[in-house]
């Protein structure tokens, strides 16, 4: 399928030269737009075939608007990932979208792009509405959205979430919102209170769908769809999991969707993933053996209670190792800036509740350890999926007690996987580069 084009920007689509980027630097007369692109430098690191599988597109091949493509070159994007062949001219044609991609494969940019491209900057309205089921992925798909939307003269984007002064969202409101970055309880609220206007709002992205569809934000969702967005508006959900729930809302909610699903197998490829099998009370002792053996450049520890967090952290603390905790309980202000700081590289160990299970989208994370092991496959999926992201390499161990033995097979036949024992020592290259 070729990139429909939505809504009109000729000027730059003249100038983008399909199937030859190199070429729309020297030869065409107006190419000289490349030059000034600002690409950070290149990613030698291996890639795996879960981002280099492609048809061999071109992100020029989609006629989008020279400003959109310039962010994109200069995000480090060369070539779209196999999910952006797949969504990215099906959303430009304005179809509804259910989407499903391994982590880490670069489903925020799928969905950004196509709506950079077609957001109508001529109302002061919101005509994106993305939604996210944590504050800390709004926000970080908001900071990409950003970024991609650099270039774009008087795009303005918003991020809303909960935890955050209303009254400062309020007042945003009066200012211009392009694009509206936010969790649906927040969202709800200020559409209900006709402080946020929907109604141009036609474009409507669920990441991370699955979570949205959970029995915690379902109905203030569909209320939200069905309340506030006009009736003629695209919806696309994307997700590395879609269980049997997420049917019955496409039912109801989406228009003939066109359906993409990249998981013939489940796991990432390039996640090598062990288990260690220990009691209760020795776990601490065998992440203090983990960390003194590893080559670890950033990890994240999940744990399945926000208490387990809290004793994991200070325990990891007297061990003497540098460690961040996050949990959904602890004060907003905190969390953006154990988010920000442990993104930043200010620490290399973080103790997390589920509440960085999804979509967080670190790149130095080279392993994942489940101090816990998860109760469902779907969330062992996303816990893993926080290493090895855009198909670099990287690490996956669960310390497995004798009550998880059962679990685990069931996780490795939900996951068509294997997690095999972990040797005494795991050679570097499956997880360094
Ligand atoms: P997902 O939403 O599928 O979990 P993300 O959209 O967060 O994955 O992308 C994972 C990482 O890959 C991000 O760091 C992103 O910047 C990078 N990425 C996405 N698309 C591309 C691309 N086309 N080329 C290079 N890197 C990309």
């Amino acid at each position: 399928m070729n990139g429909s084009k939505a809504n009109g920007s000729g000027a730059a689509a003249a100038a983008a030269t399909p199937n030859n980027s190199n070429d729309a630097t020297n030869s065409h007369p107006q190419g000289h737009w490349r030059n000034q692109v600002k690409a950070p430098p290149k990613d030698t690191r291996h890639r795996t075939e879960d981002v280099t599988a492609t048809k061999g597109n071109e992100f020029e091949d989609y006629y989008l608007k020279r400003e959109l493509l310039m962010g994109i070159f200069e995000m480090g994007f060369e070539k779209p990932s196999p999910i952006q062949e797949a969504a990215i001219p099906v959303a430009l044609a304005n179809r509804d979208i259910l989407a499903r991609a391994k982590n880490g494969t670069g489903k925020t940019g799928a969905f950004l792009i196509p709506l950079l491209e077609r957001v109508d900057l001529k109302q002061n309205t919101a005509s994106a509405l993305i939604l996210v089921p944590t504050r800390e992925l709004a926000l970080q798909t908001a900071q990409v959205c950003k970024k991609l939307a650099r270039h774009i003269r008087g795009l303005e984007v918003m991020v809303t979430t909960g935890g955050t002064s209303l009254k400062d969202d309020i007042m945003r409101f009066y200012q211009p919102v392009h694009v509206l970055v936010g969790t649906p309880g927040r969202v709800m609220d200020l559409a209900d209170k006709k402080v946020c206007n929907l109604q141009n709002c036609k474009m409507l992205v669920m990441d991370e769908a699955d979570k949205l569809l959970s029995p915690e934000f379902t109905v203030v969702v569909e209320k939200l769809i069905g309340r506030h967005l006009p009736s003629d508006r695209q919806i696309s959900l994307f997700s590395a999991t879609f269980p049997v729930a997420v049917r019955g809302f496409r039912d109801r909610w989406l228009k003939k969707p066109y359906e993409i699903n990249l998981m013939d197998e489940l796991t990432l490829r390039g996640i090598t993933q062990f288990y260690a099998f220990v009691e209760e009370s020795k776990k601490v002792h065998c992440l203090n053996t983990l960390f003194s053996k590893l080559q670890i450049n950033q990890s994240i520890i999940f744990c399945n209670s926000v208490n387990r967090v809290e004793l994991l952290a200070q325990k990891i603390t007297q061990l003497g190792y540098s460690c961040f905790y996050i949990h959904a309980k602890m004060p907003q202000a905190q969390r953006n800036r154990v988010f920000h700081d442990f993104r930043s590289g200010a620490c290399r160990n973080l103790v997390s509740s589920d509440l960085f299970t999804r979509g967080i989208d670190i790149q130095a994370v080279n392993v994942v350890i489940n101090f816990d092991f998860p109760k469902s496959s779907e969330t062992y999926l996303h816990r893993v999926g926080r290493s090895g992201r855009f198909g670099h390499r990287g690490l996956a161990i669960s310390l497995i007690t004798y009550e998880d033995r059962f679990n685990l097979y069931r996780v490795e036949q939900e996951l068509g996987t294997e997690i095999a024992p972990i040797p005494p020592n795991v050679e570097k290259s499956l997880y360094c580069e």
